[in-house]
Order: C-alpha cells, then structure tokens, then sequence
C-alpha cells in the first residue's frame, strides 16, 4: 500500500510545493455547483464553451455573474489568461511568491 512505502514522504513534500504554485495546474474543464444565497447555480467552464451559468439571469444579461466570478475568484491562476477575470488576476500576481 502507498501509505505504508518510506518514498510517499517525498511526494508529499513535492506536492505541497507545487500547491503553493497553482499556475502549475492547467484546469481543463469545471464542473461545479454554486449555493447561492438565493438558490443553486451550476456553473461550468470548457475551453469549447467558456464560462456558463444557464439558470441566472444576471448572467444572460451580462455574460458573466457572481457564480462564475467566484470559480474565477478561487481558481485564478489555473486557469487559460483569457477565462480570468482581470481584476483577481491583478491581486494574484501581487501577491505571488513564486520566483521564475
Ligand atoms: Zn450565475
């Protein structure tokens, strides 16, 4: 098992540094349920698509809401440039440690 093989040490330790670099990951595909103060909203983002969040007015006004600015919000650095909202995308990079 994994847990029990003395090397699963290094990995976590490897993995907690790539955690704390999260423009490592390149998200792909969200799927995510929104609890809302008013009520569920899905929201899902696809490279195809974009962003949707097919149930909220505020959205088929403006093409975006607070739903998708909240997935934006928390995923910010994994996800493409373009599918970012600039203004987290700003506060991400302000207070990014990572040294390139
Ligand atoms: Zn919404």
């Amino acid at each position: 098992m994994l847990s029990n093989d003395p090397s699963i040490g290094h990995k976590i330790d490897k993995a907690k540094h790539y955690a704390e670099q999260p423009d490592r990951v390149s998200l792909k595909v969200i799927e995510a349920d929104i609890h809302g103060d008013n009520g569920e909203h899905h929201v899902s983002f696809t490279y195809a698509s974009g962003w949707q969040c097919p149930e909220c007015t505020f959205f088929k006004l403006h093409g975006t809401c607070v739903h998708i600015l909240t997935l934006q919000k928390v995923f910010n650095a994994m996800l493409p440039e373009n599918q970012r909202f600039p203004l987290f995308d700003a506060e991400t990079r302000k207070t990014s440690t990572r040294q390139n």
